[in-house]
């Protein structure tokens, strides 16, 4: 969908208000319960902050890329955390099925993903298989017309709420790397799924992560992601999926920076040293300059690849160099954000320390920076016909 400017206007001035108004005041409490409250979730749900990208036909607003991350710099604009909870229902949780799933799959389960009724994660990532996604171990074996699943995922975001799992597993043991594996959805009272404790984190806290254990889990044929005929398929359906997921993450960094920026040059202009504002020194001057610009760019870059993404071009080293560039410049920008809170940065008060504890998570989930890194450089080196 392609929402007229007056309705994504309008549609951003409702997220603004809320991030403003009801989110930002929970923050520190968030931060220091380890939990959303319901009736926020409830309010997230009633807004359809859970059917972002889910097609207006299946109940969902059905933004394209361009609004979707437009939508998520705002989130950006309050603790990470708060966005996670519908974050795999916009993202990971739900864009296999819809970019891969069979028409009935899309109407079983994306209208209560889209209502925040089923909550989906994403199960791709194992204990020997992190960076190197495919080479995933879990075995999916066919017996008649249905798949047994044994193995384990790890850091599986929302799990410990989650309802529905789209899982990765390995339907051909004969075939190594990518092309064995297959994409299932399982729901997640399925016998002999268990569930890890959840983890306790460097930061986002208020989302849950934990690992997921499947023991001769039997799963019917027909709930392979796009239909029983598309064995082997999953992992391009995984890179598709996390195509589109890196631009989120980076348009959320962006948010963030913004945030920061906000944050630090309010509090440079009212705190004084030697008798003046510390905004007036240059030293930190340099500081607020170099977030602004960094900001910007990252800005720039992504409004431009998800406009492409838009038009059918693929985007999966624009994707890349969106998430490598936006989530190590936030990095920066959390640590000038710091510096220039001076001691009031360090401490738990200002909120400070919680956002720089929080954006460490964007350079390591959804692909590393090292792999992003990889990522651009095989398309340079293919598309030189090497
Ligand atoms: C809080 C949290 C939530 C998560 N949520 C999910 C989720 O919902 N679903 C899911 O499937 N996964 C999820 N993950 C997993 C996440 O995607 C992986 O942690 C990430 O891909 C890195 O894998 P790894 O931890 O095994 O690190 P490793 O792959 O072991 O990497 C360790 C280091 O080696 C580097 N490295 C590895 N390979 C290369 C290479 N070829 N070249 C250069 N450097 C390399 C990495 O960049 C990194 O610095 C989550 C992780 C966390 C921490």
């Amino acid at each position: 969908m392609t929402l007229d400017t007056d309705t994504l206007k309008q549609l951003l001035d409702t997220v603004s208000k809320f991030v403003d108004n009801r989110l930002r005041p929970l923050e520190s409490r968030v931060g220091r319960e380890d939990a959303i409250p319901d009736d926020v979730v409830e309010e997230m749900k009633e807004m359809g902050l859970f059917g972002l990208t889910i097609p207006e036909e299946f109940g969902g607003l059905g933004l394209n890329m361009g609004e979707e991350v437009a939508v998520a710099r705002i989130l950006g604009h309050t603790s990470p955390a708060f966005r996670s909870i519908f974050g795999t229902n916009v993202g990971i949780g739900s864009q296999a099925l819809v970019i891969d799933g069979t028409a009935e799959q899309k109407q079983r389960y994306l209208p209560p993903m889209a209502t925040g009724e089923i909550i989906g994660s994403f199960c791709l990532t194992e204990p020997d298989a992190g960076s190197d996604a495919a080479s995933v171990k879990m075995a999916a074996k066919k017996e008649g017309d249905n798949y047994r699943l044994n193995g384990a995922k790890r850091f599986i975001t929302n799990a410990p709420r989650a309802d529905l799992f789209t899982v990765f597993a390995r339907t051909d043991p004969d075939q190594a790397g990518a092309r064995g594996v297959s994409a299932f959805v399982v729901h997640a009272g399925t016998d002999g799924i268990s569930l890890g404790n959840p983890y306790h984190k460097m930061g986002q806290q208020g989302t849950y992560v934990s690992d997921v254990i499947f023991e001769d889990v039997v799963v019917p044929a027909d709930q392979m992601v796009g239909g029983p005929g598309k064995e082997n398929r999953g992992f391009a359906t995984a890179m598709k999926v996390l195509d589109k997921g890196r631009l989120h993450i980076s348009a959320l960094s962006v948010g963030v920076a913004e945030r920061l920026i906000e944050d630090s040059l309010q509090y440079a202009m009212e705190r004084k040293q030697f008798g003046q504002p510390i905004a007036e020194f240059q030293l930190v001057q340099a500081m607020l300059a170099e977030s602004q610009t960094e900001m910007y760019a990252a800005r720039c870059m992504i409004e431009d690849a998800a406009r492409r993404r838009d038009t059918g071009e693929n985007v999966a080293a624009l994707a890349a160099s969106c998430k490598l560039f936006a989530t190590e410049m936030v990095g920066r920008v959390a640590d000038r954000a710091v510096q220039i809170h001076g001691g009031a940065g360090y401490v738990e008060e200002y909120g400070i320390e919680r956002f720089y504890r929080d954006v460490r998570l964007f350079r390591i989930y959804e692909g590393t920076s090292e792999i992003q890194k990889t990522v651009i450089a095989r398309d340079m080196i293919r598309r030189a016909g090497g």
